[in-house]
């Protein structure tokens, strides 16, 4: 440990600044290393830490963090390794607790100063709470910086604890009163890491007590993680194939690599800043003209800061069964239907459909998630908490406060978000007809006319066969009883439909 008087001696000489990346793996529009850079004259540490504390199980004694989230990481902090290399530096990776390694890393390297981004939800906040007061207790600065929202928290028009509960409110002020702050370009130098500092080996999948795995070539995208695959993919989508305007209509779509950006998983990382997206749309507007659809992307990631907001004034009770209420809801624990749902066995095509895309690849659509979510807590009445550490585990884009947030809000214990028609039958004809997406995840019925695609039950043994399924044997009977029709008026097909639902009773097939 040094002295005080050996400290300032190096402060006067080089004021060297450790930068403690967390989910801001990128160089663009970096506000806590441009911050640090500025302050050091370019003389930072850039750390990534690995804390095994993460890799530990959840609820549902399943991994915290599941294999395809951890190797998007693996692969994010190779491009930023390999980034800062080319800086003339090179990223320094540890693992163990950020308390104990950062302030003894800043001390022996004579850091005046540890800057990092600030919290994102309750847990993250109690970890860089516990690398603050070490840092304290070393009498190094600890610099926590905003960047990880579009907006900033600090300049949003509702004072702390008041943030409305439902978004149309939070959306429309938030327009009329604040507005994102430009993105930052990336810094284009900085000095090598200080003498003796050796960077350190990028972890494996098997430090995370994960193991290797092949990535499944029907993943709508390819989904490598590091800012220069998110930039490309933003380029590709917004300014190559011009598909904002189109995102609107194709947004209900059930899945495919079209209807959404998916950039999520880099945008949550921090390999890709909200605020450049919110830039290069603004740009496209600018070249070819508003639309819904270009609005939507500033929409959603208004969106997700609303989600993060909540949380910040959540705290602990994101996580809680209760969520917002006074009395909890009461939950049935049946752990045979949770496992149904989670493995795309629940007899319900639509719902297995995106639950197996999820297992196989990580990712499933904005629709996907809205309807396997209402479906495990109005149909399956599973404790919602069990979904959400399902989706801990299995996104490859996972967010606590978006997850928790949304399922709160969909066990109607949460903030209020807007709902769209949820019912597992006839949202699938709304938008495939022909069964399409089904058919692709769940290969069993894939010779199933569109006609039963979304509800096999309701075929006669003799009719099955005809299909080449056997409810019970190759394909499962609904594991609860399918929910009635909605109320509303059928549409045509849907009354076309009937028509031949109809016609075929009368024929003893189904
Ligand atoms: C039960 C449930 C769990 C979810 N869990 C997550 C999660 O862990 N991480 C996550 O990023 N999103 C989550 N979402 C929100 C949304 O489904 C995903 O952001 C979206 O599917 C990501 O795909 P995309 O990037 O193509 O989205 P796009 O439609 O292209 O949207 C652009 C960006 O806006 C943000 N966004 C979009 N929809 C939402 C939303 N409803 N809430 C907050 N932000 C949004 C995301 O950052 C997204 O990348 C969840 C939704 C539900 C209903």
């Amino acid at each position: 440990m040094q002295s005080s008087d050996q400290r300032l001696n190096l402060q006067e000489r080089s004021h060297p600044c450790v930068v403690w990346f967390r989910k801001d793996l990128r160089l663009d529009d970096n506000r806590c290393l441009k911050a640090a850079y500025e302050r050091s004259k370019g003389r930072i540490i850039p750390v990534y830490v690995l804390d095994p504390r993460d890799y530990e199980t959840n609820l549902l004694a399943w991994p915290k963090c599941g294999a395809y989230r951890a190797q998007f990481l693996l692969e994010a902090l190779s491009d930023l390794r390999m980034k800062f290399k080319r800086l003339g530096s090179d990223l320094v990776v540890r693992i163990g607790p950020p308390e104990e390694i950062l302030p003894t890393l800043a001390d022996k390297h004579g850091a005046t100063h540890l800057y990092t981004l600030d919290p994102q939800d309750h847990e993250e906040a109690q970890k860089v709470t516990a690398v603050s007061e070490a840092c304290y207790r070393e009498g190094i600065e600890f610099v926590e910086i905003e960047g990880s929202t579009l907006y900033d928290y600090s300049r949003i028009p509702f004072a702390e604890g008041e943030i409305p509960k439902d978004f149309v409110s939070f959306r429309k002020e938030l327009e009329r009163d604040a507005s994102p702050k430009p993105p930052e370009l990336a810094i284009k130098k900085v000095l090598p890491l200080p003498m003796g500092l050796r960077a350190g080996n990028l972890p494996k999948l098997s430090s995370m007590n994960l193991s290797d795995f092949t990535p499944d070539p029907r993943s709508t995208i390819p989904f490598l993680g590091g800012e220069a695959h998110g930039l490309k993919r933003l380029k590709d989508y917004v300014w190559e194939r011009k598909l904002l305007p189109y995102s609107y209509s194709a947004r209900h779509g059930l899945g495919g690599e079209q209807i959404s950006t998916k950039l999520s998983a880099w945008i949550n990382l921090g390999c890709l800043s909200p605020r450049r997206i919110w830039y290069e749309v603004l740009a496209y507007e600018a070249k070819y003209g508003g639309s819904q659809g270009v609005y939507q992307m500033i929409y959603h990631l208004t969106m997700r800061d609303f989600m993060i907001f909540h949380a910040k004034q959540m705290g602990d009770s994101l996580f809680d069964l209760k969520g917002l209420k006074e009395i909890p809801k009461v939950w049935e624990e049946d752990s045979e239907r949770f496992a149904l749902w989670w493995q795309g066995y629940s007899g319900f095509p639509l719902i297995d459909a995106f639950m197996r895309e999820l297992n196989s690849t990580g990712y499933i659509s904005p629709r996907g998630r809205q309807l396997v979510a209402a479906f495990f807590v109005k149909q399956l009445k599973l404790p919602w908490t069990w979904a959400a550490s399902c989706f801990e585990t299995l996104l490859i884009d996972y967010h606590p406060a978006i997850t928790w947030g949304a399922m709160q809000s969909v066990a109607g214990v949460g903030v209020e978000l807007p709902s769209q028609s949820v019912h597992p039958i006839e949202s699938g004809y709304a938008v495939d007809w022909e069964g399409a997406y089904v058919r692709y995840w769940v290969p069993e019925l894939a010779n199933l006319s569109s006609d039963f695609i979304y509800q096999p039950y309701h075929l006669t043994e003799e009719y099955q066969a005809h299909f080449g399924i056997l409810l019970g044997q190759n394909y499962p009977y609904p594991v609860v009883e399918p929910p009635p029709p909605s109320e509303r008026e059928p549409t045509p097909r849907e009354r076309h439909h009937e028509l031949i639902m109809e016609r075929l009773k009368r024929f003893g097939k189904i």
